[in-house]
């Protein structure tokens, strides 16, 4: 089965992590930001946490929007950028729709659920699996969540 994924490291790569950067100042409550882009690097639906409510993470709100957007449910040519590791609900949105790869800045070891506690885009025997890049731009995005917690304190 020939499955069509977006190459690796688009050529924006970088400035699309850098927009989910923005985002995520963007939130309310722990800043995180999310954007799915589509094959040719072109942002397909931008989102920022929102934390009137726990289905409202950047991530599944991301998703929802492209789905609206795009008018369809599968986006095996599509890249999930998010600040933060997902989570195991956003892990698993992305599993159901099937999006290509997830590319994220900050591993959470608390919650993380794409390679730190948990590897669900990866971890089902059958079905779709996500290609996962962690740490990108790591840094960048670590210093967003520790200089918003440390604000608060
Ligand atoms: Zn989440």
């Amino acid at each position: 089965m020939d499955l069509i994924r977006p190459y690796m490291f688009e050529k924006r790569t970088f400035e699309l992590m850098g927009r989910a950067i923005d985002l995520a100042g963007k939130s309310r409550g722990a800043p995180v930001g999310a954007l799915l882009s589509g094959p040719g690097g072109e942002v397909v639906c931008e989102a920022f946490n929102d934390k009137s409510s726990p289905f409202l993470h950047a991530e599944a709100i991301a998703l929802r929007g492209a789905e609206k957007k795009l008018g369809k449910s599968d986006f095996r040519e599509c890249t999930l950028f998010c600040t933060l590791e997902p989570c195991a609900m956003c892990a698993g949105a992305g599993l159901l729709f099937k999006v290509g790869r997830i590319v994220f800045g900050a591993w959470d070891p608390l919650a993380g659920a794409c390679g730190s506690v948990w590897d669900i885009p990866r971890d089902a025997p059958g079905g779709w699996k996500i290609e996962v890049v962690g740490g990108f731009r790591g840094e960048e995005c670590s210093k967003i969540l520790s200089d918003a917690f440390a604000g608060i304190r």
